[in-house]
């Protein structure tokens, strides 16, 4: 009997303590940008054929005609400090500038643009070239020179950056120009923000098949995983990326709402 006691007492005592003391669990460990970069398969490289010199067609919205940045404004607001001349626009990395974006917003579209990186780039990795196609202002096409250049495939030439990379590596070598064809299906969400329907992009680079009607999973985030944000139409929008190689130039950038 005495026994009993004694051992309901300690039993009561452990419940007692159990409740006094919460219990802790590790924090979740920061994000850092290499937790969601992979290197492997590097995609096979493609030669690209010949494309003919593209000009828009009839019902196009033409965004880039190599005068001016009419349709252009910085993403910060206000003018564009990129430059234009021969016809090309070049991204200034110039302290103060930025991304720009179009002026006028979309849904689901067709969009044709060329770029080219400069003949005498240097650097190495995401550091060679790096800018970037944002669709509806918020998922990144990436462009990089990966010409004989690896990187995370995730984030090379050709990728829905940090998420899907291309099927293969149509780069061509520097001074070269490269042209981008994307065909992109604007995303349905619910009422409560999430999707309905995910955006989904195809992407030709120099008349090659890289993205084949891909799901996007959320925005492209440099740290972490995709997010999830409800919006609408929004802008087409050039990144001037940080690193220190020289500028990227565009041209012939034109548009079909679909
Ligand atoms: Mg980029």
């Amino acid at each position: 009997m005495k026994t009993n006691f004694i051992i309901a007492a300690a039993l009561f005592c452990l419940c007692l303590s159990s409740f006094a003391q919460e219990k802790t669990y590790p924090a979740p460990e920061p994000m850092r940008p290499g937790m969601s970069e992979y290197w492997t398969p590097q995609p096979k490289v493609v030669t690209p054929g010949d494309i003919l010199i593209n000009t828009a067609p009839s019902d196009a919205i033409v965004l880039f005609d190599g005068k001016d940045l009419s349709k252009w404004e910085s993403s910060k607001g206000g003018d564009p400090a990129w430059k234009v001349a021969d016809g090309v626009m070049t991204v200034s990395k110039e302290k103060g500038s930025g991304d720009i974006r179009t002026k006028e917003t979309f849904g689901s579209f067709q969009l044709h643009l060329e770029w080219r990186v400069p003949e005498d780039i240097e650097g190495s990795n995401q550091a060679r070239g790096n800018s970037g196609v944002f669709l509806q202002g918020m998922y990144e096409i990436q462009i990089l020179d990966n010409y004989i250049n690896e990187t995370y495939v995730n984030g090379m030439v050709g990728s829905v950056y940090k998420q899907s990379p291309p099927l293969v590596n149509a780069m061509r070598r520097p001074g070269e120009w490269n042209v981008y064809d994307i065909i992109y299906t604007a995303p349905v969400f619910n009422p409560d923000g999430t999707y309905l329907y995910r955006p989904r992009v195809t992407l030709l680079h120099n008349g090659v098949v890289v993205q084949n009607n891909v799901e996007i999973l959320g925005t492209t985030e440099y740290i972490g995983f995709p997010k999830v944000r409800p919006h609408g139409d929004g802008p087409i929008g050039l990144q001037m990326h940080g690193d220190p190689s020289k500028p990227i130039s565009f041209r012939n950038i034109w548009i079909r709402r679909l």
